[in-house]
Order: structure tokens, then sequence, then C-alpha cells
């Protein structure tokens, strides 16, 4: 027997309307290249997405047409989400920072019609655009007085655009199955690849994220996403924030700027940060500097890569701010795991706790999690034993845009994440290391991660990347690659020394280089894959 109750799609339109209805009077606070500091309300908001939607459809734009843009976290970008998802299009943000082939690949490979972006990209455009085959529509997201001078061929003005349009719209009732959102991951391995993000997979993502053991998001909270809308929909608070009805800060082309962050967080009264461990590395040393006080700033999610203790220290004991270790993936919307206590928490000892704290943390109801070994045999929950992490969920990508499905799923469909972990008897997921960088010593893994955890403890050492080198014996073997600093006069011998003791002893790496400098990708991650091609012949110490 079937239930009884309406099929009430779940579309980003419900989520609009929501909030216009429920939260209109709301602030959106954001920095643009044009302006300080603008600010209007949700209901403003909205209605400059209708009159976007009326021009949209002038553009003579089909249904499913992918629109993309290359924008900072502002609100000209924020109406673009909502105008082009809820008008039946896919919103297609792009990473600015990507190399610029990488840029003119994945445009041509959505096959973009139009492409918004702020005014400091329009040199960038202009040079790329010889080789944009599908763009019809350049549009630059700013007013008349700010319009640069272009050579794009009918470059528009965002603010001229839309000004002329109607401010009713009559939305489209949307499948929640159909496509509202597209985010290519950076392609750190091969080419970019497409995640096609659904109506329905956001607006769950975002009640998972608001969870009070997720993000724990509320109307009373001013949020503050440093993580970029460019990726995985700035961790899809863009969608969670106006669900929850929370006050909106966008720092626009201030997002690296620790002094800027900090007077916004003060000056707006933000309760909630997210971004990556650099992010506020940067802004912990501004206030160490400067000793600001942010007053207001009850805590702050971090995630993208693995966030030290140290940061986590640092904001809990000089600040009062509680940071919440996050993983996920651009294929994961990118919600996979946080690391929220659970009810023993408070009785742990501070050691016992920091153990905790340092994981990544435990997945949020609608993600399943599992470890599984080279032949796909599942692994225990001892918090020891490491496998390749796999996922599923209602808004884990179950393909890639345009490629075949089998690439990244295993036999039963789960997704492959690429990452290697452990998972304790608390659920509490781990990461060790990238399936591709685990190194593989006589059938046994090594983390790299952890041995460079442990070498840049090493007060001279101040950055680190380990790979694994052929070696006739074992297979591979680690090679430590090390940064020092500036004034350092480090030797191999004493960062061996330091490591001594604090690993296992056959995970020793078998030899230290020094460099001047570690390769990164364009997201700011070191480059394994180029150091493996620049380390593909060394010989390793007898
Ligand atoms: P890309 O690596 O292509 O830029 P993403 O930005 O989606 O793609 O990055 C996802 C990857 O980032 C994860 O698979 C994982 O390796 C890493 N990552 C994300 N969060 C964390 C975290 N908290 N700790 C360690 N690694 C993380």
């Amino acid at each position: 027997m079937r239930g009884q109750m309406m099929n009430q799609p779940l579309t980003i339109t419900s989520i609009m309307r929501h909030a216009d209805a429920q939260h209109g009077s709301r602030e959106i606070v954001s920095v643009t290249h044009d302006n300080p500091r603008h600010r209007y309300t949700y209901t403003e908001a909205f209605r400059r997405v209708r009159k976007l939607a009326n021009a949209l459809s002038d553009l003579g734009l089909k249904p499913s047409d992918r629109i993309g843009t290359l924008a900072w976290n502002d609100y000209r970008h924020f109406e673009l989400y909502y105008g082009v998802s809820c008008a039946g299009y896919v919103c297609h943000t792009i990473n600015p920072r990507l190399f610029e082939e990488q840029i003119s690949f994945i445009v041509n490979h959505a096959e973009d019609r139009c492409l918004f972006f702020d005014a400091a990209l329009v040199p960038l455009l202009e040079g790329l655009v010889e080789q944009l085959e599908s763009v019809r529509h350049f549009v630059i997201l700013t007013d008349r007085d700010h319009m640069p001078e272009t050579s794009l061929p009918g470059a528009l003005c965002y603010e001229e655009l839309i000004e002329s349009h109607s401010d009713g719209f009559d939305w489209p009732d949307l499948d929640e199955h159909e496509a509202s959102s597209l985010c290519y991951t950076s392609g750190t391995t091969g080419d970019p690849k497409g995640v096609l993000y659904s109506h329905r997979s956001n607006v769950l993502h975002s009640y998972a994220a608001a969870l009070p053991d997720s993000m724990g998001l509320r109307a009373g909270d001013t949020v503050l996403p440093v993580v970029p809308m460019f990726h995985a929909n700035a961790w899809g608070l863009n969608y969670t924030i106006p669900m929850v009805g929370a006050k909106f800060v966008l720092p626009g082309p201030e997002s690296g700027n620790p002094g800027a962050l900090a007077e916004l967080m003060q000056g707006e009264g933000v309760t909630m940060a997210a971004g990556v461990p650099t992010v506020w590395l940067g802004l912990l040393q501004h206030l160490a500097k400067t000793g600001q006080r942010l007053d207001t700033l009850e805590r702050t999610v971090v995630g993208g890569s693995a966030c030290p203790l140290s940061i986590m220290d640092e904001f809990r004991e000089k600040h009062g701010v509680e940071t919440f270790h996050a993983w996920g993936m651009t294929e994961t919307s990118p919600l996979g795991t946080l690391c929220t206590p659970k009810s023993d928490f408070d009785s742990l000892a501070h050691d016992a706790k920091q153990a905790v704290r340092a994981k990544q943390g435990r997945p949020v109801y609608g993600v399943e999690l599992k470890i599984t070994d080279d032949n796909n045999i599942e692994q225990p929950w001892d918090g020891q034993a490491f496998g390749s992490l796999k996922i599923r969920g209602p808004w884990v990508a179950d393909g890639y845009y345009k490629l075949d499905k089998s690439s990244a799923h295993d036999s039963d469909g789960w997704f492959e994440t690429g990452d290697v972990a452990t998972i304790d008897p608390d659920g509490y997921m781990q990461i060790t290391d990238r399936t591709k960088d685990v190194i593989k010593s006589g059938g046994e893994w090594i983390s790299s991660i952890e041995l460079e955890n442990v070498a840049v403890g090493h007060p001279q050492v101040a950055e680190a990347a380990v790979i694994g080198v052929q070696h006739p014996k074992w297979a591979e073997r680690p090679l430590l690659i090390v940064v020092p600093d500036s004034d350092a006069d480090l030797t191999k011998e004493a960062v061996l020394d330091h490591m001594r003791g604090k690993i296992a002893k056959w995970w020793m790496p078998d030899d230290v280089v020094f460099v001047d400098e570690i390769p990164h990708t364009a997201t700011g991650k070191i480059s394994k894959l180029k150091l493996r091609e620049m380390y593909q012949d060394y010989t390793l110490p007898a």
C-alpha cells in the first residue's frame, strides 16, 4: 500500500519561496569590486532574481542550457544561483583560479551558452575567447559606471541586462530530479570531471547540513562562507543559509585577506564561518598580531584538507570559538562527515578529546560509509585497519557529466572517493591518504599524510611531502621531500631523528631530499602527480 502524502517536488525554487515568505527582511551583505559594503534583504534579492529570470529567457536560452559563472562570493553570484536554477537552466560555477586550458576545457565540455563573470576577469576571458566554442553571451557582473572597456564580442553589463525587465516571473514547475547546477572537480588527476547536482540532491543536502550535529544553522545565525561559491556551492551554504533564514555575509574578492575578513566578521556580527585551513591560519595570525577580537563568532567549519589541531586549539583557547572538522568532495555536494561530539565526549580526558577532534568526523544521516581493501573486502571499524573509502547517499554523484558511470563506482554502486581512511568503533572516520598517494611497501600500506604530519612537526620544516618511489625488494618505499625554513641549517639526520619513535619503524622514509619549493595544484594542494613525475627515476640509497 502506498502512503497518501503529497508529492511536493524538492526544488531550489521551494527554498527561494520559503526564504522570501519567512525571512524576507533578513540581510545579505557583500563586498564587491564596485561596492565595499553592499546590503539588501532576501526580498530585494529575489525581486532581482525574477528580473534576471526574465532577462535570461530574453536571451533565447532553452531549458537545461548551461550558464557559466566565474565570480567571487557576492550578491550577484547569489542571484545567479537562484535565477538560473529556478528558471530551469543549469548554474555552472567555474573556479577562476584554474589554469586557462582547464577553464576552456570545462566551458567547452559543459557547452556553456552564457558566461557571467567578475569585471576583474575580463582580461582572462579576452585571452580565452577564441577557444570558447559554445558561448553566445558574455555578461560582466557590474553596473554601468564600472563597466570596463573590453574586446569581448557583445559584452553585456549585468545591471543593464536586468534593470529593464519585469520583477514578475512565473517559475516553471520543475521535476525534483532535474539538473540544477554543475561543478567540475579540479582535475588533480586527469581532465576535470563534471558533477551534475539535481534540485532534489541540493535540497536534501541542505536539510542535512542544517541539522544541529551538522553545521547547526539557525535563523538567528549570521553566516560567512569563505569557501567559494564556485566550490561545491560554497559547501551547500548557498542553499542552507536561505533555507534557515540566517543573515548572509559575502566577502567577495576579499576572501584571501585576513584583515578584511576579521573586520567583516566583527562588523556584521558573524556567528558561523566556513573555509579551508589556510584561511583560518591566516586569520589567526592576523588576530595574534593585531590583538583584534571576534566577539560574535561561535563556530567555524573547516574542511577541504586536514585541519591541524593547532588551529582548533587556538580558536578555542584564545577566542572561545569551536571548530568542527569536516570532510567532503565536490562529488558529495560536499558534506560527507562532520566531527561533532557524541554524548560521551564531555567525559573524555583531554588527549582522548584531541584524538576525536583530529578525525574528519562521522557521516551525517543520509550518507553511508565503508572501507575496503584491494579485493573489495570490507575492513573492520576498529580505528586501525585502513582501506579505500566508499560512500553512497542521495547527494552523492551517480556518475560524471557525459562520462561512463563505471569509472568512479564499485560493482555494488558505491562511489569510490579516492581517499584512504580508518573508521573507529564510534563511527568516526579519519583520512589517512589519497588512494593514489598511499605507499604500498611489500603489500602493506604506509600513509603518506601521517609521515608528512610528523615531518612538519619539526620546527625547521616549512613544508613536507611524501611519495612512494620504486624499490627492487619492497615495490615502493617512502621518499620525504622537505622545504626547510629559509634560515634553517637542516640535515637529513635531524629530520629522521625527529620522526623516529613517532611512527612504525618500517614507515621511516628511505631518503630525504631538500628543495626550495614543492609544486601545488590550482586549488593549493600539494601536487603529488608532479612530484612523482619529478622523482620517477630516483634511486634510493641501498
Ligand atoms: P579536488 O581534490 O579535485 O579539488 P575536492 O575539492 O572535492 O576535489 O576535494 C576532495 C578531497 O579533498 C577529498 O577527497 C579529500 O582527499 C580532501 N579533503 C576534503 N576534506 C578533507 C579533510 N577534512 N581532511 C583531509 N582531506 C580532506
